[in-house]
């Protein structure tokens, strides 16, 4: 359904729009699939996960001292856990044969025991180039997710999913729209890195850089809501950070976790103690658009997301990054640009980064791309109110951009 190319809307506290007169107003609407709503017409939010089977516990869902325990339980000397942790943690590999520090006999039975198989690869997709490949996984029971390798100048970032399905229904998204189907366990996000990794040392992502390649950065941009996954994905966090064996021994600067806005979580992840990178995706400055657009603004509006987000810096003393996909002629007014400044500016100075974020070309969607005029005038509209902002590409245009249409497709 395409509704409403009606005039501009704004809500009473917002500024009057200098390009009011002369733009035209895309409201978001669902297309060609519908999206679920509660009784009163809402579009429907699903926080908890239903309650279905996660997958069998593995190494990467314990910290080291679980696992020593559970070595121990299983009548074996404790050491073994960092022996085994090692293997996973540094040498991603769970392949018996390559385990020759462990005794021939039994150690079939302990790699099975602690080493379930979690993802099964169904897809893979590379660009031309080879420096971004697409994943597309099947977890123990089914169900299908993705993960984004890609390769930069210096880096290699992983886009991972922490959620089969995400309840939050958005109405752009190929993702939300089956709804949530489970969370992810923790060794379900954090056997994404390990396996990205074997695929980097394997030198099948474009041209290697030098030998000890691997996962730098990991953004929880994937399928789901991470904060709405929280438990599981703080200890996925952690076994990122912790250093080797135990983890990843990745630096948490380089790990960014984003929210459509789950303010209570966003305070919540303020006190943890973990300097990891925190990203709002707001996608609109104004209500009006935003409780249409993202539909957990019916929970918490767009100032009280951007007052935790600005409490998040306070507190951990990290810049926060705004993530705001251009729509053509839905988010893209120079106005909104001015409002979202206003905004950001009212809470403080130096605090926040703006990622403006062109959307594919979709020809006859309402989701498509604004016009490189007015991405430009948007990202100007920002950087004269003193907002640093940085306008970013869109990997993997060739291989289905955008979260969730692999899966969708499936
Ligand atoms: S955009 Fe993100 S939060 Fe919204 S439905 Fe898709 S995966 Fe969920």
């Amino acid at each position: 359904m395409i509704d409403g190319m009606t005039s501009p809307t704004r809500t009473s506290n917002t500024p009057m729009p200098s390009d009011a007169g002369d733009r035209r107003q895309v409201r978001p609407a669902a297309e060609g699939w519908e999206q679920q709503r509660t009784p009163e017409g809402r579009p429907l939010l699903q926080f908890a996960s239903p309650r279905v089977k996660q997958p069998p516990q593995h190494l990467a869902d314990l910290t080291l001292a679980e696992r020593q325990a559970k070595l121990k339980e299983l009548g074996l000397p404790a050491f073994r856990a960092k022996q085994l942790s090692t293997h996973y943690f540094q040498h991603w590999t769970t392949d018996p044969e390559r385990m020759s520090d462990l005794p021939k006999a039994g150690r079939e039975e302990l790699v099975e025991a602690m080493f379930p198989p979690l993802l099964t690869e169904v897809r893979r997709l590379r660009t031309d180039d080879g420096n971004t490949i697409k994943f597309l996984w099947r977890l123990f029971d089914g169900a299908l997710v993705e993960s984004v390798l890609m390769r930069y100048p210096g880096r290699i970032t992983l886009c991972v999913s922490s959620q089969a399905g995400c309840g939050m229904n958005c109405p752009f998204c190929a993702t939300g729209q089956a709804g949530l189907t489970r969370n992810m366990s923790t060794a379900e996000i954090v056997d994404q890195v390990v396996a990205a990794n074997r695929v980097i040392a394997a030198g099948e992502l474009g041209v290697t850089e030098h030998p000890d390649e691997r996962v730098t950065n990991i953004v929880f941009m994937g399928m789901g809501e991470p904060l709405a996954n929280y438990k599981r994905v703080m200890a996925a966090v952690h076994r990122f950070v912790d250093p080797a064996p135990e983890g990843l021994g990745m630096s948490a600067r380089n790990i960014t976790v984003s929210t459509v806005g789950l303010v209570p979580a966003i305070r919540k992840l303020a006190d943890e103690e973990l300097p990891v990178t925190f990203a709002l995706s707001l996608h609109a400055p104004d209500d009006e658009l935003r409780d249409e657009l993202i539909p957990v603004n019916n929970r918490w509006k767009v100032d009280e997301a951007i007052d935790a987000a600005y409490d998040y810096f306070r507190k951990t003393g990290r810049r926060v990054s705004i993530e705001y996909a251009l729509i053509k002629d839905m988010n893209d007014h120079a106005w909104r640009a001015a409002l979202l400044a206003k905004k950001l500016n009212q809470r403080g100075r130096g605090w926040v980064h703006v990622n403006p974020i062109p959307l594919n070309p979709t020809p006859g969607s309402i989701w498509t791309s604004s016009e490189p005029e007015v991405q430009d005038e948007f990202v100007e509209t920002l950087r004269a109110a003193g907002i640093p902002t940085t306008l970013r590409d869109t990997r993997g245009k060739e291989i289905d951009g955008a979260c969730g249409q692999l899966a969708a497709a499936e």
